[in-house]
């Protein structure tokens, strides 16, 4: 059931030309890894890194931009004795990276950790534990870039920004945001993080640091398991749709609007739902189109409906993993 064409329809801010696949896994770079540090606030049942690795010298260095993946391919063979198959890591840097040259890039990896589902064994994700396992000097089989939509439009200054993030979901907001701080953009930029606990925020301090500096940024942690520091219950981000109506409404309906969704898989269906609650049809449709066949059924919505019946425009622009 595919959604009706509209005859002008928005084509959405343009965006920049991107480097894409300068190292592919038969031509990989090596980056040597220069930090690995704890980023969530607090002790934690979750083990998430920021992690940077200098790249100068291959063709990554000065090629890559905040909201791209790049790839790493673990050390050692699977269990059938190949290669590991190559992971995507969000680049969390800004586009002049770590350094300020584009020499050093960085990501935010959590560590994949469970009970195997059919053995109850410990199961440990390859890639995660492999990077979060390492130590600053380490040289690190990468791939990349990659992505080219989940990037700042070429025309930073003409937007204003809201960012949705759950988890590592943070990191191209982090690249993102210390970018549009740093040129000095008036645009107003909002990052809602939602994480279970406040001990799970990740970069807390930086962003309550650049927010205290920026009156042009709000930083709004939101948590799933406990009440937030405003007063208000347990709940998702999509819930900031409510309690911050003003802030983002104005940001949503003027024609400066972007709205960014990263992290968990499912949380984009969610903050849609949010939006169709908080916007009128007209205003939704920016960044939303509904199939007439669901419109009045808003609650009805399922992830299996997300672009198809309820697609993403070029406004809004999701990226879950
Ligand atoms: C565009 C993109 C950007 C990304 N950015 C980031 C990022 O910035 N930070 C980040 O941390 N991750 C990111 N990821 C996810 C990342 O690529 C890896 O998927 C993640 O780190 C897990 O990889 P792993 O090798 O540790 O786990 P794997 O060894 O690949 O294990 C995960 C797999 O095992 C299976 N599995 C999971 N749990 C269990 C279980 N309990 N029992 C049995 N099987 C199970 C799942 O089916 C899954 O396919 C991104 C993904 C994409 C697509």
């Amino acid at each position: 059931m595919p959604i009706p064409a509209r005859p002008h329809r928005d084509p959405g801010p343009a965006l920049p030309e991107v480097f894409m696949h300068l190292h592919t896994p038969a031509e990989p770079a090596t980056g040597v890894l220069v930090a690995t540090e704890r980023c969530t606030r607090g002790k934690t049942a979750s083990f998430v890194r920021h992690i940077a690795f200098d790249v100068s010298g291959t063709r990554l260095a000065g090629n890559f931009r905040p909201g791209q993946s790049f790839g790493v391919i673990p050390a050692g063979l699977d269990e059938v004795g190949r290669p590991h198959k190559v992971r995507l890591y969000s680049v969390c840097s800004p586009s002049r990276g770590e350094d300020g040259s584009g020499n050093v890039v960085a990501t935010t990896v959590k560590r994949t950790i469970d009970e195997h589902r059919d053995t109850h064994r410990l199961f440990l994700g390859v890639a995660s534990n492999y990077l979060c396992d390492l130590s600053p000097g380490s040289r690190v089989t990468l791939t990349g870039p990659s992505g080219k939509r989940f990037v700042l439009p070429a025309a930073m200054a003409e937007h204003d920004y809201l960012f949705f993030a759950t988890g590592t979901g943070i990191a191209p907001y982090r690249g993102m945001i210390l970018e549009l701080l740093a040129a000095g953009v008036q645009s107003r930029v909002v990052l809602v993080m939602g994480v279970p606990h406040a001990s799970d925020l990740l970069y807390d301090g930086l962003m309550r640091e650049l927010a205290s500096r920026h009156p042009n940024f709000s930083y709004i942690p939101t948590l799933s398991r406990e009440a937030q520091e405003d007063g208000h219950g347990p709940m998702y981000v999509a819930g900031r749709l409510k309690t911050h109506a003003g802030l983002i409404g104005d940001i949503l309906r003027s024609d400066r609007g972007l709205a960014y969704v990263c992290g968990i898989a499912g949380m984009e269906l969610g903050v849609i739902q949010g939006l169709a609650g908080l916007l009128s049809p007209a205003e939704l449709e920016r960044y939303v189109r509904v199939h007439p066949s669901v419109a009045g059924d808003v609650k009805g919505w399922t992830r299996a409906m997300v672009s198809r019946e309820v697609g993403p425009t070029r406004r809004l622009t999701v990226e879950v993993y």
